[in-house]
């Protein structure tokens, strides 16, 4: 039985395109490699539509997607629903005033940055990546985003990592998974 916020069957269809990966990037972790999915058009967008009918396209003014793959999701949405489209970078890539966000990951540190003027004051900012493990990167974006005069409206992720409890670092705002392993 698969398992995730917009059903089982939507969890099985993901669950069927997703490579893991034992051992990547270091010894002990099993990467969710999600290349196939994006690969398989009628999923991929079965996936946008997904995560814009679960949150309503009504619920926010702009899509911040986290780099790299939380990038393809974005965009897709973002084109979907008339949005622009955020991009919360790796630090050093984006050459303006940023506000940035050091975090732990399940394997390693990283850091994240955003535009000082990426947002309108009070923008209504959906939130998505490729995987919620540890909740450290999307944390890491919710404080970017706070800090940027935006206001979080939800959380989208392709794939959960349950056992981490990722989502309860971001509670109380809508977490959306598709599949949660
Ligand atoms: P975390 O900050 O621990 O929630 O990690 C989430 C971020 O790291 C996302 O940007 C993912 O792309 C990546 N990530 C963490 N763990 C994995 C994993 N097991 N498989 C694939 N991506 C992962």
């Amino acid at each position: 039985m698969f398992s995730g916020d917009s059903g089982p069957e939507v969890a099985r269809l993901v669950a069927s395109r997703v490579a893991d990966v034992p051992d990547f990037p270091k010894p002990g972790i099993l990467f969710k490699d999600l290349s196939p999915l994006f690969g398989d058009g009628p999923l991929f967008r079965a996936v946008v539509d997904e995560i814009i009918a679960y949150h309503g396209a009504g619920s926010f003014d702009v899509v911040a997607g986290i780099e790299a793959r939380g990038f393809v999701l974005a965009a897709a949405i973002a084109y979907a629903t008339e949005r622009g489209v955020v991009p919360i970078r790796k630090a050093g890539k984006l050459p303006r005033a940023v506000h940035s966000a050091a975090y732990d990951l399940e394997y390693g540190q990283a850091t994240l940055e955003v535009h000082t003027d990426a947002l309108v004051e009070g923008s209504r900012v959906l939130v998505v990546d490729d995987v919620l493990a540890t909740g450290g990167t999307a944390g890491a974006a919710l404080d970017l985003i706070t800090r940027a005069g935006g206001v979080v409206s939800g959380f989208s992720v392709v794939l959960e990592l349950g056992f981490l409890d990722g989502r309860e670092r971001l509670a109380p705002r809508p977490v959306h998974a598709l599949l949660t392993v």
